[in-house]
């Protein structure tokens, strides 16, 4: 059996060999690629891709507008989160959703460039929060119907990743999609939350009992999936519910000025 060093090493000299036969170009600034380490991706662009860090919920991560939400109240909760208090402990959110990683993401999810797993969980792992304290890993299921499309969970090959990184067993078959939601992306608020209520289960719930799970996705949108996840497993005799995602929907206005600024020149760049 093949090192695990040597096996990546092999697959990306085949990719190297690959770029010279059949040169491809970076999918998000269209830069013929070299020896770029990421899949599908120039080192230029891979790079710019920096971690939110500006104040935000200390329970789901929405970013604030102001840092002076958190001056005073370091532990300052957003409305949604003061409204409705979801059944995760803590949600962690780690980039921004806006290109370049939001083309890497659409075209790991929707084009199945599965290539671009590791590099994605690569990121997850060098920005994950240190405070991370869990039993085990669950990834935020498909309905079988959108798996069988689909082919992959891109949520369970993030989730892999990561529990390799943390020595932790990951489990796939213990939260399941029962009803087979539309797509949540074009929804509102109300209208994903409709839609989502009873539409995850849990299998053997004695293998969950008291555990501390860590919930893996790859974006954050509203977070009425992780807070039905998380709902199902703490029903189900759960211990505390974390979620952790690659990367959030956000305003235009809380995306940090220095991050707007990277992506104008590199749209300028482009043209
Ligand atoms: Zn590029
Ligand atoms: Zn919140």
């Amino acid at each position: 059996m093949l090192h695990a060093c040597t096996k990546d090493r092999l697959i990306d000299w085949c990719r190297q060999a690959l770029r010279f036969v059949l040169p491809v170009e970076c999918l998000s600034c269209g830069t013929e690629l070299g020896a770029d380490p990421a899949p599908c991706f120039c080192s230029i662009c891979w790079q710019s891709i920096r971690p939110l860090q500006q104040p935000a919920c200390a329970i789901c991560d929405q970013p604030f507008v102001s840092p002076a939400a958190t001056t005073f109240t370091p532990n300052h909760h957003c409305h949604h989160c003061q409204e409705r208090p979801p059944a995760f402990q803590r949600a962690w959110t780690l980039f921004p959703y806006l290109p370049p990683l939001k083309d890497a993401i659409c075209s790991f999810k929707y084009r199945g460039t599965y290539t671009l797993a590791k590099p994605l969980a690569r990121l997850m792992i060098d920005a994950l929060p240190s405070e991370i304290d869990i039993d085990m890993i669950i990834p935020v299921p498909l309905h079988p119907t959108r798996l069988r499309e689909r082919e992959f969970n891109q949520s369970l090959l993030l989730a892999d990743q990561l529990g390799r990184h943390l020595a932790r067993p990951v489990s796939a078959t213990s939260l399941v999609r029962i009803s087979a939601a539309d797509p949540q992306t074009t929804l509102t608020r109300q209208a994903r939350l409709k839609n989502l209520k009873k539409s995850f289960a849990v299998r053997r719930p004695q293998d969950l009992t008291g555990k501390r799970i860590l919930l893996v996705d790859d974006v954050f949108t509203t977070g009425t999936t992780l807070r039905e996840c998380a709902k199902t497993l703490r029903q189900a005799g759960s211990g505390p519910v974390f979620a952790l995602t690659l990367a959030r929907t956000i305003e235009t206005d809380l995306v940090p000025d220095r991050i707007l600024a990277e992506q104008t020149t590199q749209t300028s760049n482009k043209r």
